[in-house]
This record gives C-alpha cells, sequence and structure tokens, in this order.
C-alpha cells in the first residue's frame, strides 16, 4: 500500500465511507461519493463465530467472482429468508466442507439482500484490504466472491437479486479501483463448474456495462480530481481471462 493509498483509506476511515475513487475507462476520475450498500452484518444475520480468525492481505482483491449458491429458486424474498440462508450456508461450509468460516465474502438473497460473509469482509473492504475466502480453488488470494442465492442453469435472475448485484459491484469497483469490464468474471472462468449457471453467466456482459455506467454517472456528479490526487489507471492486475482460462 502506497502513502497515497494510505492517505486515502485514513480519509475514508473518517468520512466512514468506501467510496473515493472511481476509476474509468480511457483514463481516471475521481469521484467522492457514498455508493456503499446496505450489507447486513454476521450479527444481524446471526453468524457462528469462525474456528479460526479470517486471513487479511493488506491488498485489493484484483477480480470479483460472480457464483450462484446452486440452491433451490425459493419464493421467499424475505429478509428473515436471506438471514436463513446465510447461517444455512455458514453450516454447510463449515460442518460439510469442514472450511473456518462460511465461504465467500458477500451473499445476496433473491429478494435482494445484501449479507456478509466471511468475519471481517466488510471492514477489509472499507480499508481496501481483501479478506481471504474459499470461494475459487486457487484463486482466493486475489478475488472477492458474491454468492448469488439460487440455480441460473435455465431460470432467469429475480429483478431485486439483480439491482442488488448491480449495486454491489459498484461498491467493490469503486473500494478497489477496479475496471468492471475486466474485474468482473464468473466462477466458471476460474475453476472447472458449471457456477454461476448459464443464465447469469450470460448476463456478465450485461453486469459489466451496467456498473461501468453507473461509475460514469458518479464521476461526472461528483467531477474531476483535485490536481494532486490525480493518479493513472494501471491495469496490471487486469489480464483478460480469455488469454488465461483457469
Ligand atoms: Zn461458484
Amino acid at each position: 500500500m502506497g502513502e497515497g493509498t494510505l492517505r486515502r483509506n485514513v480519509l475514508r476511515a473518517m468520512l466512514g465511507v468506501v467510496a473515493a475513487d472511481v476509476m474509468m475507462a480511457g483514463g481516471m476520475m475521481w469521484a467522492n461519493a457514498d455508493v456503499t450498500p446496505r450489507v447486513y452484518t454476521r450479527k444481524e444475520w446471526g453468524a457462528a463465530p469462525p474456528r479460526r480468525p479470517s486471513r487479511v492481505l493488506d491488498r485489493a482483491p484484483d477480480h470479483i467472482i460472480v457464483h450462484h449458491t446452486a440452491s433451490p429458486n425459493v419464493p421467499s424474498l424475505s429478509r428473515a429468508h436471506a438471514f436463513a440462508l446465510s447461517r444455512q450456508i455458514q453450516h454447510d461450509h463449515m460442518q460439510s466442507q469442514g472450511w473456518d468460516d462460511i465461504g465467500e465474502q458477500l451473499t445476496i438473497s433473491r429478494g435482494g439482500h445484501v449479507m456478509e460473509g466471511r468475519a471481517g469482509s466488510l471492514q477489509a473492504i472499507q480499508q481496501g484490504r481483501l479478506v481471504v475466502g474459499a470461494q475459487s480453488l486457487h484463486h482466493n488470494d486475489h478475488t472477492i466472491g458474491i454468492e448469488n442465492e439460487g440455480t441460473y442453469l435455465k431460470e432467469d435472475v429475480p429483478g431485486g437479486l439483480w439491482e442488488s448485484l448491480v449495486g454491489v459491484c459498484v461498491w467493490l469497483c469503486t473500494a478497489h479501483q477496479l475496471d468492471p469490464a475486466v474485474a468482473i468474471i464468473g466462477h466458471r472462468d476460474y475453476n472447472q463448474t458449471d457456477c454461476p449457471g448459464d443464465v447469469l453467466y450470460r448476463r456478465l456482459p450485461r453486469l459489466r456495462e451496467e456498473v461501468a455506467r453507473a461509475l460514469d454517472d458518479l464521476a461526472r456528479r461528483t467531477g474531476p480530481p483535485p490536481p494532486d490526487e490525480r493518479r493513472r489507471m494501471t491495469s496490471r492486475h487486469h489480464r483478460r481471462l480469455r488469454d488465461h482460462p483457469g
């Protein structure tokens, strides 16, 4: 973490907001607006304590991995159901998989409720860091994972879930200075899996576009950066996945 990053993070911590930097294609813009969605904490959904403290890396993730939970496409859109979903996933991951904690950093229910996943994830995002999850084999130390409730091999994605997924990606791209065009990928891009389902996977180009548009709007509303904050967009993490299939 460079000094500039540290200063911005201190500023973010003081302001209590995550949004500070918005990257745009072909250059950079600086925005200052709070794009943090309502994320229900582990305490709110009743998480069990992790077996071991989370591993936190002092760097941001370079990719956002979109998953589906492969659980039934339930009709319930309630918050109570969403909290139960997180508890169920955590139980499965800890008891059946033997993991230290729930695998993903963020969970979105079919009703669009967003829950914190692995312990410390919210704070890490706010600090530009990465809590290492268990959501993509061989890629956990540089990616952040979003589990979207349901099975999207054939069925379409509910509107509430989609809206939240866009919002969460805007938040993550802002917090971690990611270009949605290259940062947002599907689980199957890295591992041999159906996840996140053909339907949701085919929607990823639209997700990247909607997130990019939201970031552009944000940057336009908040104006260009002050001169001393100007930085160049880097693409060192942004290798095109089709050149490097998982
Ligand atoms: Zn997955």
